[in-house]
């Protein structure tokens, strides 16, 4: 009788070891379901909206034709310009201290891309304060576009994928169609209806989706 009491404990005991070692195992984990295609992205997109001006027409419209090329981006909230960055005798944004600024915001992996309304400038050869429509990193973490000198509102999608081309290494090309031809103070944005075939050999290979 009391080795069959002895016996019940020990399965008893062994269950609840098995048990215990099990709900050790199961934690819960919080999946985020990504494709194929966007676990080969490397780098996370923070499309970062700057300034009180720009509104949400404007910033669905960027968010929804980057996340096309970039699935792996994501829409953060806004912020404002940083007084550090203001350029007080043209009035406008210096964009080589917006995406210094940004770059020591961004983490390991992530590239932060800031759009906005406001005109902002850098310096060009012997230009000490040169209006641009965007500026980025060549390869980096940062970049800016504003839609300021833009004629046609409405691509200014095509300056953001063009600064996020730079993040990822593409310098300007010259083919006139490419997203990468170089603005050269003008607005082509017209002209431009895709990356060439060879900007785009470039981006598959740094995981885009074209
Ligand atoms: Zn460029
Ligand atoms: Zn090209």
């Amino acid at each position: 009788m009391k080795q069959t009491v002895r016996l019940f404990l020990i399965i008893v005991i062994l269950i609840a070891a098995v048990k215990s070692s099990n709900s050790t195992i199961a934690c819960s984990y919080n999946y985020q379901v990504l494709s194929l295609r966007e676990l080969s992205s490397p780098k996370r997109i923070i499309l970062h909206p700057l300034g009180n001006g720009i509104n949400k027409v404007i910033i669905d419209k960027c968010y929804s034709q980057i996340k096309k090329y970039l699935p792996n981006t994501i829409l953060a909230d806004r912020l404002m310009m940083p007084a550090s960055t203001y350029y007080k005798p043209r009035n406008r944004y210096r964009a080589d201290s917006l995406i210094k600024w940004m770059s020591a915001r961004a983490k390991k992996n992530e590239v932060i891309m800031g759009i906005t309304t406001v005109d902002i400038s850098t310096t060009k050869g012997k230009h000490k304060d040169w209006g641009v429509m965007g500026l980025a990193y060549k390869p980096g973490n940062a970049g800016v576009a504003s839609n300021y000198r833009l004629k046609n509102k409405s691509a200014f999608w095509k300056i953001v994928i063009h600064e996020l081309g730079h993040t990822a290494g593409l310098p300007h090309c010259p083919v006139k169609t490419c997203f990468m031809r170089d603005a050269e103070g003008g607005d082509h944005t017209g002209e431009e209806k895709e990356f060439c075939s060879k900007c785009k050999k470039f981006l598959l290979n740094n995981g885009w989706l074209l």
